[in-house]
């Protein structure tokens, strides 16, 4: 899910325009009654991943977006945490890159003319401890630009919608098959030898469309074929998709029978690419540990051997609140160092790391 919060447009009334409103349609997605209308072979109900939206980098507002940092996910985890947790959804994060005439519902494809991907992440880390590992492209536009700065940052990436293609955004060359693919560097829409990986999903309903039965019978007949695929589709939470929920439940239930023989499994995001990419091996959870000494603040990682990012990603908040990112120095294997210069006392500081399943660990420290 698309998670953004409510909008008002006066061109589609279909959106849903207030928190009120939205969380009526929530209140629906987080109740037993939808989501066991998907349950999987071993019974449990299907899981959601949403991808949080800050409304940050825009100069105007004209669909009246609720701007601000953590504004989207902030409503999310105090309305509806226990039910996030009781249904084991996923969290992620969605970011729309702001245009340059800075228009609130305007797109924009030059990755390399604002920094704002950093600044969110920067105040992620520190107010949130939250490291965003899986990606969600707004609009779901990418890039090369945007490809080269997520293989250095982000392991997971959900933003393929193969064969879609318009004048910003392009997968009109990634592959259709339901599972994930390592982008090459020339071209993020080839397969090629990054470390990242992306999945595919597609459009569960939009004012006139509704996902293909012939889209979920090829991720059956894929699996069948090839023992494994990772079917998944999206929407926005300014929509009610309940109904969509229960029709495509019913494509979902005509399937199943047809194809016995596969194995049926709800996963969130990150559950379904790890199960693809790692089906067996197990790596130990990240034991992160930061120390303030006379020479700067030292980064010390049990071991590196499974970490995704080449360096710890340092974020630093002064003492006026303004927030930016800080280089750190390799000293050894597992051992970083963020140099004194870099640093005053009173400020807050937020180290991320982040392993190859998409686990992440962050430790924030005054001063
Ligand atoms: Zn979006």
């Amino acid at each position: 899910m698309d998670t953004e919060g409510p909008v008002t447009d006066n061109s589609d009334p279909t959106l849903l325009e207030s928190w009120k409103k939205v969380d009526v349609a929530l209140g629906k997605i987080f109740s037993p009654g939808i989501r066991n209308l998907i349950r999987d072979d071993s019974g449990k109900s299907f899981k959601m991943s949403w991808f949080f939206l800050d409304w940050v980098g825009f100069r105007t507002n004209p669909v009246k977006r609720k701007l601000g940092y953590h504004k989207i996910r902030d409503h999310y985890t105090k309305t509806w945490s226990a039910q996030i947790k009781q249904f084991s959804d996923g969290m992620y994060w969605h970011y729309h890159h702001p245009p340059k005439d800075g228009v609130g519902n305007h797109w924009e494809t030059d990755w390399l003319w604002s920094n704002q991907h950093e600044d969110i992440m920067n105040h992620l880390i520190i107010d949130r401890k939250f490291y965003p590992t899986i990606f969600r492209a707004g609009g779901t536009i990418e890039n090369n630009d945007a490809s080269l700065w997520l293989e250095n940052h982000i392991p997971f990436d959900f933003s393929n919608r193969a064969p879609f293609k318009n004048p910003f955004l392009d997968w009109s060359r990634a592959p259709k098959k339901w599972g994930v693919y390592h982008p090459s560097r020339t071209d993020y829409q080839k397969i090629g030898n990054m470390k990242r990986a992306i999945a595919r999903s597609l459009d569960l309903s939009g004012r006139e469309y509704t996902i293909p039965e012939e889209e979920v019978e090829a991720a059956f007949s894929q699996a069948m074929q090839t023992g494994n695929a990772i079917f998944s589709v999206f929407s926005h939470d300014y929509r009610d998709i309940s109904s969509q929920i229960e029709h495509f439940s019913l494509i979902l239930r005509d399937m199943r029978k047809k194809y016995p023989q596969v194995k049926f499994v709800n996963a969130t995001a990150q559950d379904a690419i790890n199960r693809n990419l790692y089906p067996t091996k197990n790596i130990p959870k990240i034991d992160l540990k930061i120390q303030k000494g006379t020479k700067g603040l030292t980064i010390r990682l049990l071991s590196a051997k499974h970490m995704f990012l080449r360096a710890p990603y340092v974020a630093l908040k002064s003492k006026n609140k303004e927030y930016s990112r800080v280089k750190v120095a390799r000293m050894e294997d597992n051992t970083w160092v963020v140099d004194h210069h870099a640093l005053r006392n009173g400020e807050k500081i937020g180290v991320a790391v982040c392993d190859t399943r998409a686990n992440f660990a962050v430790r924030v420290l005054t001063l």
